[in-house]
Order: C-alpha cells, then structure tokens, then sequence
C-alpha cells in the first residue's frame, strides 16, 4: 500500500486538523482515495462501532485506534465527549481522523462534530463515504433508483434520539414514496410497517432486509411489509440492517452478482415485463 502512488491533488492531513470521513458500509474496497489516504497520515483514529475491521488493519502502523462507539457491551462514550476528544486531541497536534460507518453526513452525526470542531477553531475536512442505504443496498443487488420502477427515494431513520419511533416523521406521506430505505429501523420495524401501510402502502409491498450489508457476514430477507417485522424475529435478524421498500426490491432477481458469483441464476426480466429499451434492443 505504501508504494501506492499519490495523486498530487491529494491534500494533507496537517498536525492539529481533523479529518471527518466515511468508511463506507464494511468492504474495504469502497474506501474512497482520500480516506485511504488519512488512513495512512493519521496518529488517531477515533473510529464508531461500524466501521470495519479490515478498513481498521489499513491505518498507518504506530496510529493510535481510539473506540468512540456504542455497541458491543463496552463503554459508550456521550456524544459532547466524543467532540471534546477529536477537539483536545487536534489541539494537542495529532492529525485526527475521525472515521465514521457509510458516510459521516447521512444520520452520522458528521454535522454535529463538525459544527463543535468549528466553533472551537479547529480545521477541518469532511469525506463523504458510501452510506449504507446505497452502497449497502447495491451489495444485495437493489438498485435506489430504477427507472421502470421510480424517480424518488427517501431515506428515512427508525430510530429517533429518544429511541423511540420518529414521530415528527409523515408517516402517510413517505407511505406515499414509491421507495423508502429505512437506516435503523429493524427494532421498531412492526410499528413502522403499520403506520406505511395506515398510510395505504398495501401489505404485499416488497420488502428486503439487508443485515451487515458489504461484509463477509451479509444476509439479505425478502419478505413483504405485512410479513417483515415477523420474518425478521423468526430469523432471528441483528443490527446493523438497512431495509428497502418498494418494487425496487424485485431487481435483486436479476441483480443478486454475490448470488451469482455463487451460482444462483439471475432472471434478465425480474420485473416481470420486457422494459421497452429492451425490445428496441430485441433481447
Ligand atoms: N452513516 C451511516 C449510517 C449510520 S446510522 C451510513 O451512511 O451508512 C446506523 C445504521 O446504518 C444502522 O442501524 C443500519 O441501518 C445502517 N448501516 C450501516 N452500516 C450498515 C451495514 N454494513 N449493513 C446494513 N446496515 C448498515
């Protein structure tokens, strides 16, 4: 990796700055050139709980990798103490690299680190990652946006700071959304597909599950609206799960490549009609 050339464009990580980046969803093949980079500058990794190991083993040897996460049964750290860390530590010289799951500005909490480093003085620079409600999805072969099947996605969290269900959220508008991808919703996922389908999303709606999407360990459930909060608990299904809804979800037929590369046989017509591009084409 060190012989690895550098493009020239390619900015330092300066003594005393902060670097806020996305990991992406697990496969370290998704890094972005400039986070590859800070890996590789950084003397403090202050890193979340989804960010993958082997995206981990790429930082710079002596880098000093510092857990800021909540899961795991180990200590978790409040959120002001996490921003008074990467603050301390940039003031005391280090080259911090905050490195965050998906990308630091989709329901990361990168805005709000960002804002405090501000206010306290210290530069820094923001970079975006591969979040898991696209990148994520497309591991499971489900593209966001199709253009047979829609021109709007939303994306939506389950999971308000109080760890309740959003309620500030118009449920019966996003059930509206020809495609929803919900971060964070697998724990209250009965109470959400009641309000999407009150809000008149029909019960058959198409769902799909993807748990540690991008990693070794990935699991993709389909299922329906009606049916996923309980084919979720049969198969026993754990965070981190990104779950799409909508006809979206019916291209992973045709668009399963792990699958494939596992032998299962795509269907070239998964929403089962000859799209007109492809009869011009005659295939
Ligand atoms: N900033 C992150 C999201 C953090 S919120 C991003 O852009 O992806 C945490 C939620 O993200 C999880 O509860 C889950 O819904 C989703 N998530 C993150 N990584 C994931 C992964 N590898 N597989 C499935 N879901 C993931």
């Amino acid at each position: 990796m060190d012989d690895l050339p550098s493009p020239p464009e390619m900015p330092p990580l300066s003594p005393g700055s902060v670097w806020l980046v996305g990991a992406g969803p697990g496969d370290p093949g998704l890094l972005s050139l400039l986070a590859l980079h800070a890996l590789r500058q950084a003397d403090v990794v202050v890193y979340d709980a989804l960010v993958d190991r082997r995206v981990l083993a790429l930082a710079r040897s002596g880098a000093e990798l510092d857990y800021a996460g909540k899961r795991g049964g180990r200590p978790s750290p409040q959120q002001p103490d996490i921003t008074l860390r990467l603050i301390r530590l940039a003031r005391a010289g280090k080259r911090v690299l905050r490195l965050k799951g998906g990308d630091p500005f989709v329901f990361g909490r990168g805005g709000e680190e960002a804002l405090a480093l501000a206010a306290a003085g210290v530069p820094f620079r923001i970079v975006p990652g591969i979040t898991a409600g696209v990148g994520g999805l497309a591991y499971a072969g489900i593209p966001t946006t199709h253009r047979d099947t829609n021109s709007a996605v939303a994306f939506v969290t389950g999971h308000a700071s109080d760890g309740e269900v959003p309620d500030g959220l118009d449920w019966d508008a996003l059930a509206r959304m020809p495609v929803l991808v919900l971060y964070m919703a697998l724990k209250h996922l009965d109470q959400i597909a009641r309000r999407l389908m009150d809000g008149g999303k029909p019960g058959d709606e198409p769902v799909a599950i993807v748990v540690k999407a991008a990693t070794p360990e990935q699991r993709v459930v389909e299922t329906t609206l009606a049916r996923a909060a309980a084919d979720a608990a049969a198969e026993r299904l754990e965070p981190p799960a990104v779950i799409a809804v909508g006809p979206v979800v019916r291209l992973r037929a045709g668009l399963d490549w792990i699958g494939a590369a596992r032998g299962r046989r795509l269907d070239p017509d998964p929403l089962g009609r000859e799209s007109p591009q492809q009869a011009v084409k005659g295939s």
